[in-house]
Parts: structure tokens; C-alpha cells; sequence
């Protein structure tokens, strides 16, 4: 791999955000107001998630086309297989390319009975994830695909090479860019990065960053999904949970120090989990090296 001289001027890494659809008019204030102070960093994409079983579903589509039509940034839309035919699915993607759309976030999704319960596909739905990756990109091939990856595997995969075959059977089917679920120990990324590349696998894999400002709530969450959170990372935010500031110092630091590692290592492209905030993102955005419409130092 690559080592980045930080001494040297260099290109800068890409950097894409991911928002949530917010659920109440002051959610939604505070999600513009993130997305003002993120625009102007020109992010290669945004993404807005797609709720646990098509929860937010709506709310995920008008966000998207609220982006398309007053920002110059480029949404990308996530959907999910869950709890819906294919007719619906399909309609649901017609409606984006409709409007504009060029980039989707294509999922499995979770069980509706909660995570670690079986997945129990609909009946007249999209089995895999694969299966919609195909159907998107056999009926609008101008839409660009992207998909998720596991450094620790998905908690269902019985080991890595189930693991990688997913991987591998969503690239076949057309997608063109993994993101990865949370991480916070490099190797796990550098390490898996390596069993995909053996698989043959050359799609870009954009680690997927996330700054715990909410470490308690946050660590829950992402353990849910598979993630270790090491105990050297839990000991930063001890004694913290009743100081909220410090606990944002502390977050914007563990992540920044995490993207300057990866990108010391070659990394060239991140995904930032803004849990709709601006200023963590935007600190660790600074220190490699954005600055706002394009006045990029290199970092
Ligand atoms: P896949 O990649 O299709 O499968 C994950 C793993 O499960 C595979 O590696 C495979 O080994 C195993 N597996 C799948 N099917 C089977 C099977 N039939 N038998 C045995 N093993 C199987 N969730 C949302 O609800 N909304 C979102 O917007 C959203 N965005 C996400 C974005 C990213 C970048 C990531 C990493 C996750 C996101 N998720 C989202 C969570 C995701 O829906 C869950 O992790 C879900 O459990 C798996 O969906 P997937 O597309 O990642 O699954």
C-alpha cells in the first residue's frame, strides 16, 4: 500500500455524508441546516437512509428531491427489500429516476422482527439484495449502484467466505461502490480489504465513518449491527456521559485520527455517518484538508 508523505501536497480524498430522513419539523431544520454547512466541503455524493422496513419511505424521498431541486449536490437514495413486492420496490425506483435520481443505496435490509431474528423475505419481493441490484440496473442502467460490506462480516454470514460471496454476487449483479458498516479498528478494514481484492473484487470499498458523540447510545446501536467497539475506544469516553462537549472533543478527535491514519495508508475515499450533525464531520472534513467551495488545502 501506498504511504502518503503528509508533508507532501496531495490530492485530496473524496468524502461523501450520509443524513437520515428527519421525523419532526425541527429534525428537519436541523437537517438543512447540516446539509448548508456540509454543501460548500463538495462532497462526491450525500446518501438519506431508507427506515427499518420502509419506515420513512416518503420521508426518504422527499429529502432526495428536496436535494436535487435546491442544492447542487448529488443524492444518492437508499432502499431497502424489506416488507414490500417487487411491484412496489420497482415503482419506488421508477419515481427516482423520474425526479432524477442516479444513485441507490440497494439493501437487503433488517428482519422487521429485529435484528438477530431470521429474515424472512416477502413473498413477492426481492429475496437478496443482489436480486434488487439486478433489477435496477436491467431496467435504468444509468443508475449507479451502490451497495454495503462487512469488515467484521454481516452477523448472519457464517464466516468470511459467505461473507465475500454476497459481496461478490451484488458486484456481479452491477453494482459499482461497497460502503462499509462502522468500523473503528483499521486492520479490520485493511484486512478484509485484502479478502475482497483476492476475490477479485475491484469495485471501490468506502470506509464508513462515524463520530460517537453519543457514545453510549451510538455504541448500542452499532453493536447491534455487528461492529466491536474496542474497550481502548470505550476508556476515551469514560466519565463522560454527563459532559456533552467534551464528549464531542473527544469523538471529533478518535475519528479524525482514524480517516488520517486510513489516509496516510492510501485510503482515497471516505463515507461519513453525520447522524445529521455538522460540526464533527465538518472538523474532520477541515483536518484533511477541506475548506469550504473548493479553496482545498491538501492535507
Ligand atoms: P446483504 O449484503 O445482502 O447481506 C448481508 C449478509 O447477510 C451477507 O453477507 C450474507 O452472508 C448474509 N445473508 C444475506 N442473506 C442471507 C441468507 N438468505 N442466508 C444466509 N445469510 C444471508 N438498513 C436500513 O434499513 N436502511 C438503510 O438505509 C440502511 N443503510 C445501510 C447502509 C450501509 C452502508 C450499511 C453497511 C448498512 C445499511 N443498512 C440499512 C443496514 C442493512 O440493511 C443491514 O445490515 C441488513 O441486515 C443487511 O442488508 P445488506 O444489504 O447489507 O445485506
Amino acid at each position: 500500500m501506498t504511504e502518503i508523505n503528509p508533508a507532501t501536497p496531495t490530492k485530496l480524498p473524496n468524502i461523501s455524508f450520509e443524513f437520515f430522513p428527519p421525523k419532526t419539523e425541527e429534525m428537519d431544520r436541523t437537517l438543512w441546516d447540516t446539509i448548508e454547512r456540509l454543501a460548500p466541503l463538495n462532497p462526491s455524493f450525500v446518501s438519506v437512509t431508507y427506515g427499518a422496513g420502509g419506515s420513512t419511505r416518503e420521508r426518504t424521498h422527499a429529502t432526495i428531491v428536496r436535494l436535487l431541486k435546491e442544492t447542487a449536490l448529488t443524492p444518492a437514495a437508499h432502499l431497502t427489500c424489506v416488507g414490500a413486492p417487487k411491484s412496489e420496490i420497482d415503482d419506488v425506483v421508477t419515481r427516482y429516476h423520474e425526479a432524477g435520481v442516479r444513485h441507490i443505496v440497494a439493501l437487503r435490509g433488517d428482519p422487521t422482527t429485529g435484528i438477530g431474528t431470521e429474515y424472512i423475505p416477502h413473498p413477492d419481493g426481492y429475496k437478496t439484495s443482489a436480486d434488487l441490484v439486478a433489477s435496477i440496473r436491467n431496467r435504468y442502467p444509468d443508475i449507479d449502484v451502490t451497495v454495503s460490506a462487512y469488515p467484521e462480516k454481516h452477523p448472519e454470514s457464517a464466516d468470511f467466505d459467505a461473507d465475500i460471496d454476497t459481496l461478490k454476487a451484488k458486484v456481479d449483479a452491477g453494482a459499482t461502490r461497497a460502503i462499509t458498516q462502522v468500523f473503528f479498528d483499521n486492520d479490520l478494514y485493511f484486512r478484509y480489504l485484502d479478502k475482497v481484492r483476492a476475490r477479485g473484487i475491484d469495485i471501490p470499498v468506502l470506509p464508513g465513518i462515524m463520530p460517537m458523540h453519543n457514545f453510549k447510545q451510538a455504541r448500542a446501536f452499532v453493536t447491534r449491527a455487528g461492529t466491536t467497539v474496542p474497550d481502548w475506544l470505550a476508556a476515551k469516553f469514560d466519565g463522560l456521559d454527563n459532559d456533552a462537549e467534551t464528549r464531542k472533543l473527544v469523538a471529533t478527535t478518535v475519528a479524525a485520527g482514524q480517516v488520517q491514519k486510513l489516509a496516510k495508508q492510501g485510503v482515497s475515499d471516505f463515507h461519513f455517518y453525520t447522524m445529521n450533525r455538522a460540526d464533527l464531520v465538518f472538523a474532520i472534513s477541515h483536518l484533511l484538508g477541506f475548506r469550504p467551495n473548493g479553496a482545498q488545502k491538501a492535507a
